[in-house]
């Protein structure tokens, strides 16, 4: 007989056990699942950081991935956003459509899902089951000191752009499953890593508290992406083309599939940010203590819209594609 909704929900989603017995148990958590509600306690006088972020079979991941990538993955591009805005991660709640009950899908989903959850120390709350096409929702919840969230509105004209990590591997996996790039074996296996499971910069956004004037993270392409920081602070940008920063694999394809995977690849789930120059000291010494490498990619600039330029400095005229669900 078919495992029934809330048999479901307590062999894979409320952990007592483990939450009870964890070394250390999730903050701010007073109740899990289990009520009508959760209820959560935040630090005195801290932010309440809240951001959702849905998965939609066929439109944000294929039907061959592992569960256990997936279950990864959702929770991924969630605490990635908590990153961009330097937030503490602690709770998060799961709304989950499923065709079927699939014990093998929910087993491998759980152990990516809390896989990942425990390796940030953020808790399962509490979401909703039901019957439906695949379907994964998250809701991320995260603290940050009074007033030093990390927002998009911040750049200023002669603040250095940074990125973390490489860009545009996430595409080029996307790309050979196309059939418009050819990758074989461990090349293949390293981007297709990538895609399927991102790592989101936690530790690098909290560490840029205080440093960073601006940050966002790559989810859609870092042209579009670094686009909404530039609107939403009034400046524009220079970006140095030979500065952005690439895997082994990325460096041996054609030029313009570089240029198109770097500058408009989507899931890269990087951190783009900004600070003034007299803070690259502090800000190499933030990413050295997060164990995250950065990349110094461009500038701030007072004129609007965004410039490529080449090794020589020359401006480069690349198209700009950022990704829409509702145009791609
Ligand atoms: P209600 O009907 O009161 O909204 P439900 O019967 O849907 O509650 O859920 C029962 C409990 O299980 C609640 O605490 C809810 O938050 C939790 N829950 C349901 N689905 C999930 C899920 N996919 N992951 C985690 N918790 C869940
Ligand atoms: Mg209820």
């Amino acid at each position: 007989m078919s495992l029934g909704e809330f048999d479901l929900i307590r062999r894979y989603f409320e952990r007592p056990n483990v939450q009870e017995a964890a070394a250390s148990p999730a903050q701010g958590v007073q109740l899990g699942i289990g009520d009508d509600c959760a209820v959560l306690r935040p630090t005195p006088g801290h932010d309440w950081l809240v951001s959702t972020d849905m998965l939609v079979e066929g439109r944000h991941f294929l039907s061959t991935v592992a569960p256990g990538r997936l279950g990864h993955k959702a929770l991924a591009v969630n605490l990635s956003d908590l990153a961009a805005c330097g937030a503490t991660p602690r709770a998060f709640t799961l709304a989950l459509s499923m065709p079927r009950v699939d014990e093998d899908f929910l087993q491998g989903f759980a152990q990516g899902l809390f896989a990942l959850a425990d390796a940030h120390g953020i808790a399962l709350v509490g979401g909703d089951t039901t019957a439906g096409p695949l379907n994964v929702c998250i809701t991320v919840m995260g603290e940050a000191p009074p007033g030093q969230a990390l927002l998009r509105s911040g750049a200023r004209a002669g603040d250095d752009i940074y990125v973390s990590g490489q860009l545009g591997d996430a595409r080029l996996a996307l790309e050979v499953f196309r059939g418009k790039a050819a990758l074989t074996g461990e090349a293949f296996e390293q981007v297709r890593q990538r895609m399927e499971c991102p790592q989101p910069r936690v530790l690098l956004g909290q560490a840029l508290r205080g440093l960073a004037s601006s940050a966002i993270d790559v989810s859609d392409g870092l042209s579009g992406d670094l686009g909404h920081v530039l609107q939403r602070s009034g400046v524009g940008a220079a970006l140095w083309v030979d500065a952005l920063p690439r895997s082994p694999v990325m460096a041996a394809q054609p030029a313009a599939l570089q240029l198109e995977c770097l500058l408009n690849g989507g899931d890269d789930y990087e951190l783009v940010f900004t600070a003034p120059p007299q803070r690259r000291h502090a800000v190499q010494a933030a990413a050295n203590a997060s164990h995250t490498a950065i990349s110094l990619i461009g500038r701030i600039e007072a004129e609007a819209g965004l410039r490529v330029l080449d090794g020589k400095g020359q401006r480069m005229n690349p198209g700009f594609r950022s990704f829409d669900h509702f145009k791609s």
